[in-house]
Parts: C-alpha cells; structure tokens; sequence
C-alpha cells in the first residue's frame, strides 16, 4: 500500500515555497499520496527522503516508452479504474503481426500496409503503433532479414516477437536505434532478454503462463534492473484474458501490487476479422495496453481505433471544433449557409454530408460548450441572440448576397426568433445530419 498524505508530509522539506505547483508542502504531499503530482518537480528533496517516497510517488502503472522521433509510443501510466472518476490517460496501443514465414514480398506489401493504416475523423489523426514481427520461422537468420525488410517499408515502431534470445540479438543488429519492444522474456530465458533489453534500453515484455508466475517473474525481471516492462499472463481465451486484463490493473491501481503496475500485451486470436475486431474492442474496454492484430485491412480497424478514440478522450471535455464560418468545397456569394452547434461529432457528420452535396457550402459552427443541438438548446446555450451575434462576428452579411439560413431541424422552434433577432430568412433542415442530401437536392438544385 502506499504513503498517507501526512507521512509523505513528514519527509518533505517544508519550506512551503510552491515551486512544486501546490502551494504548500502539504498540499504537495496530498497530491503525491493520490497519484497526482511527481516528487520530482520539488527540487529541495533529500537523497534519503527521495529514497523513501520512491514507491508512494511512483504511479500505480509506470510509463513506459518504446520507438524514437515521432514514432515514439507511450504506454501505462494510468492512475485510474474506471474512466469516469478522471480519464483514462495512454490509449491502448494497436499492432499488427507480420510472419517472418511470408516470402519476401509479401512481407515487404504487409509492411506498407500497415503503414498506410493512417485515418481521419472527427478532425483527429489516427495513428497505429506497431509492427509486430514473429518469428514463426524459428530460424534466426530469416527472422532478422524479415525485421530489416519490414523496417526498410515502414516507420511504424518494431516489436520483435521471438522467445529465442538469439534471433533477437540478430534482429537487434538491424532495429536496435529504434527501441523496439522485445517480446519476451520468460521463466527460461529472462536473463539473456533483460540483457539485451537493457543494452538497447527496449522495453520488454514479461510472459509466463497465469497471475501469480507472472508476478514471479516480474519481480525477477526487475531484481535484474530493468523496469520498462509489458505484462502478458499468457491467456488464450478472451474471457480468461479479460479477467486477468482486470485482476492486474485492480491490483496495481487499489492495492498499488508492484509486479503488476506495469501496461499489459494481448494478442488477439480470432480468425474471423470481424470477431477479432470484437475481441479486441473487449481488450480495450478492459485495460489493455497493447493490442497485436492480425487483420490489416482498412474497414476492419477503424471501428477499433474509432472504439480506443471514445474510451480514452476526456469524460468531461466533449471533443470541440473551433466556433467559425468554415468552407466546404469553392464558396461563393450564393453559396448556402448552414448553421450547427461545435460538438465534433455533430459538426463532422453535418460537413460529411454537405460534401455529399456537391454544393459548395458555408457551416456556421456556434460554441455551444461541444454540446449537440438538443442538448445545448436545452441548456440554454444554442439560443436565436447567441446564433444572431455570432453571424455578426465572424461577418456572415460580407460573405453571401443572400439572407437565408438553415437551421437543424431540432430547433425548428427558433426559426421565429431568428429571423427576428439576426433579419435572415431561416428555413429549418431536416432533423438528422443524414437528411442533408435530400434536403439540398430539393432547395438548390
Ligand atoms: Fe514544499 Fe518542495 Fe513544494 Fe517547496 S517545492 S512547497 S519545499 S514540496
């Protein structure tokens, strides 16, 4: 378990002089004890108090990094259980397999696939994060030609899958300056894995087969002197792995269990893409640190990433758009003018089907605290004045000769006002964004 506030109060310097953030030494210590401040940032701690207070401002699950440049990948550092009572703070990682059985060439259009897995939505960038090469030839030679061959057609971070200490020594001569992640190290071979680990500062994942070989293992591992570790309990079946996936992060975040604050590995096993993509939205759901996949294709992994991107953005801050006149496709005076709230979602599903219109189109996008429309008319926030004035701001009368506007169907009740307050002609749009084609066919065409 760890410290109190008031025993981690007891070794600070006292000097209450807030360059740690808190204005106290107290208010510091009680950040420390609830994971969320980091005993660096006070420069006026001894050695000997340092040493202390090392496992109370640890977080529960450690950070740990692999890759370099702009391909580097954060995993664990997470402080809670359950995504309401803060966030969640690292996306779960997501990898795909590479064989080095393959030929050549198919490792070589397997590599450049997985680096195409680049996606858009919402107005954010979805990235994968490994490639997992496994050494399913159980030949070391061919398993280091197939990592050269795959990092020469993809920048994406390596992970080299090989329980033989020798093949990841060969695929190390040729990826180590990447700081791949080694996978793994088990109960036979840990000593040489945390060697080469250590000489490449890799993170490396830790397998052994249930709960309690593992924490074992891990404490092995660390005893060793390495801590940039990856957890995999070595489960094949999901609901096994899930309740493993569970067991440790409860462990690390309410008993604060040492050999399990570390992020956890899940490969997935089901042939049927769409199943895989299921059990892997589970892994996800419940922890899971890193996800490597099978399925490279396009349709089948943006669900997934799409699932990672609404479990890990904030509970409390709705993704916005910037309040603004914005343009879709080459505007004009006559252009139509639809008005919508700033809550992504809303806005982006609008803007997709305006562009299905082919009809160059303004989208008026009023800050309604990222509320959609009926949630933000409900609370007062998407009212005619407010809509009136932000046409005003950003200088709707200079942009188009017309004076009509259309207005989500939710709110057909403020057409009246409307016209009233901002001397537009409103018409009220359909309901949902779906609705838009059909909507514009009949008004423009
Ligand atoms: Fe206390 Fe250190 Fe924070 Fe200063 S920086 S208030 S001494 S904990």
């Amino acid at each position: 378990m760890g410290l109190t506030g008031l025993e981690i109060y007891k070794q600070l310097p006292k000097k209450n002089c807030g360059e740690c953030g808190p204005p106290t030494c107290l208010a510091f210590a009680m950040a420390l004890a609830n994971g969320k401040a980091q005993l660096d940032t006070c420069p006026y701690v001894s050695d000997e108090a340092r040493a202390n207070l090392e496992s109370a401002s640890a977080p529960p699950i450690a950070l740990v990094k692999a890759g370099v440049g702009d391909n580097v990948v954060e995993m664990g550092d997470e402080t809670e259980l359950f995504r309401h009572d803060k966030k969640y703070y690292h996306e779960t990682s997501v990898g795909f397999k590479v064989s080095d059985a393959l030929s050549a060439a198919d490792i070589e259009a397997k590599a450049k696939e997985i680096e195409d897995l680049t996606f858009e939505r919402v107005g954010m960038q979805y990235k994968v994060q490994f490639v997992a090469v496994v050494n399913e030839s159980g030949d070391a030679g061919k398993f280091k030609d197939a990592v050269a061959k795959v990092a020469a057609n993809t920048a994406v971070t390596p992970m080299l899958v090989s329980e033989d200490a020798a093949a990841i020594e060969a695929a190390l001569e040729v990826v180590g300056d990447k700081k791949p992640v080694i996978c793994a190290a088990t109960g036979d071979n840990y000593e040489k894995m945390v060697e080469l680990a250590k000489g490449k500062e890799c993170p490396l994942v830790v397998k052994a087969e249930g709960l309690e070989a593992l924490a074992e293992l891990v404490e092995k591992v660390v005893t060793a002197g390495h801590k940039q570790l990856i957890l995999d309990s070595g489960q094949t079946q999901t609901s096994k792995t899930v309740a493993d996936l569970v067991q440790m992060r409860r462990q690390a975040i309410k008993k604060k269990f040492r050999p399990f604050g570390y992020p956890s590995i899940v490969f997935t096993n089901e042939e049927d893409p769409l199943a895989e993509i299921s059990q892997a939205i589970t892994y996800v759901s419940k922890y899971a640190g890193v996800i490597i996949l099978n399925t490279t294709k396009k349709a089948h992994v943006l669900p997934l990433l799409s699932w990672r991107q609404n479990l890990y953005t904030d509970p409390q801050v709705p993704i916005q758009v910037e309040q603004k006149l914005h343009e879709v496709g080459e505007v004009d005076e006559n252009s139509p003018v639809y008005i919508t709230t700033n809550f992504s979602l809303t806005y982006y599903s609008v803007q997709g089907e305006i562009e299905s219109t082919k009809i160059p189109s303004y989208i008026l996008s009023v800050d309604t605290d990222g509320t959609s429309v009926l949630t933000a008319y409900a609370a007062g926030k998407y009212e005619a004045e407010k809509i009136a004035e932000v046409m005003k701001k950003v200088g709707l009368d200079d942009k188009v000769k017309h004076r009509d506007l259309i207005i989500p169907g939710y709110v057909a009740v403020l057409k009246g006002k409307l016209e009233e307050a901002s001397g537009w002609n409103v018409a009220v749009g359909p309901r949902e964004a779906s609705g838009i084609v059909a909507f514009a066919k009949s008004h423009f065409s």
